[in-house]
């Protein structure tokens, strides 16, 4: 199959691009497309076929539920078989936005969306060429992120092309996406509203949008626990580059002195050594590719990065990666979680 990339310019949206795409969404064929978060891979949301196509494209586990991108409320309570009173306070305070919510699903809803669960992810995206897709095809659009399964996210149309051309019909050139890590994921089908997956919306924005506590999913703080992490997705390594990645974790002249020193030792072997940095420290190291994601503390420039970056890493050939451990407050939270992934959780404390 020939893969067509059509670049749209978000401020003046080409009329003629966005109805080429709908056209195929409604045909049950796939079109990768740009949200504010990461690039999603989309089919129609309600057709079994359209959907079991994307897990095919990804060679993703059909155990492991899509997120259904909406474009207005209505939509979320056409799928929902009832709506807990958080829905209403979280879509008036983050929708549009990087928030996913989890509720029962009701029958219109088919379980190869869902992988087989009685409940079903829905968000309403903010990126302009998202919201015009989805309303212009009159569909619910299903999509993961438009990478093969367990490969870093994609934050730009040609991370999608490296991962997926000539297995899709057509890529919407968007240019880089404004987060760069996949939506916050909060079920509301609990007691208790559970985070079962960190994001760029934090639990601390989300219990004041709320008012009351919110919990999150103890199986992704703690991964070699016995607790399974309740988002399927949470369970397989993800975001990872082909290079082993090893987070380093500690004061900053220790957490320096500890990669040059395993710097020197993989070298010595014969290996090629990626750093993970901070723009202050790169100047620091003595690796082959030494890679920033930004000024120390700022998470939002990590988060935007990070998957980038790790591709990148490939790009360079790295063999083994070390990474800084960044901060794990606010954003930091999210980049923490993605990057332990990454890692399969090898984390050094120094
Ligand atoms: P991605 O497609 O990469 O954005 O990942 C979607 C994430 O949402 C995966 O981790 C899924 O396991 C999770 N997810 C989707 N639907 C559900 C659901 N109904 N219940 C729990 N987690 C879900
Ligand atoms: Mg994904």
């Amino acid at each position: 199959m020939q893969t067509k990339v059509v670049s749209v310019d978000p401020t003046r949206i080409d009329d003629a691009c966005i109805r080429e795409a709908a056209e195929q969404i409604r045909a049950g064929g796939l079109v990768a497309f740009p949200t504010e978060t990461v690039y999603g891979l989309g089919a129609d949301a309600l057709c079994p076929e359209a959907a079991k196509k994307i897990y095919a494209a990804k060679g993703r586990p059909s155990d492991n539920p899509l997120i259904v991108h909406i474009a207005d409320y209505a939509q979320l309570m056409s799928v929902a078989r009832e709506l807990p009173r958080e829905a209403k306070l979280l879509a008036d305070a983050f929708w549009p936005g990087p928030l996913t919510m989890i509720v029962w699903k009701n029958e219109l809803v088919p379980r190869e969306t869902t992988g087989g669960m009685d409940t079903v992810a829905v968000r309403m995206p903010s990126h302009p060429v998202a919201l015009r897709l989805i309303r212009e095809s009159g569909c619910l659009i299903a999509a993961p992120s438009a990478n093969v399964s367990g490969r870093p996210s994609p934050t730009e149309a040609s991370h999608v092309a490296a991962d997926l051309d000539g297995r899709i019909p057509l890529i919407l050139d968007g240019g880089p996406v404004g987060i760069g890590i996949e939506s916050t994921i909060i079920d509301l089908t609990e007691e208790v509203p559970m985070i079962l997956r960190p994001g760029y919306i934090t639990a601390e924005m989300l219990a004041a949008a709320l008012g009351e506590e919110i919990r999150t999913d103890p199986g992704i703080i703690a991964p070699d626990s016995e607790q399974r992490p309740k988002a399927p997705g949470m369970k397989y390594r993800h975001y990872a580059p082909k290079a082993e990645l090893i987070l380093i974790r500690g004061e900053r002249g220790r957490v320096i002195r500890e990669i040059n020193r395993l710097t020197g030792e993989k070298q010595q072997a014969g290996l090629r050594v990626g750093v993970m940095a901070s723009d202050e420290n790169a100047g620091s190291y003595t690796a082959d590719c030494v890679l920033c994601l930004g000024a120390e503390g700022d998470m939002e420039a990590a988060a935007r990065q990070l998957y980038g970056t790790l591709r990148e890493f490939d790009r360079q050939k790295a063999d083994i990666i070390y990474a800084e451990s960044p901060a794990a407050s606010g954003v930091g939270a999210a980049v923490m979680n993605r990057l332990c992934k990454a890692a399969g959780y090898q984390i050094s404390d120094v």
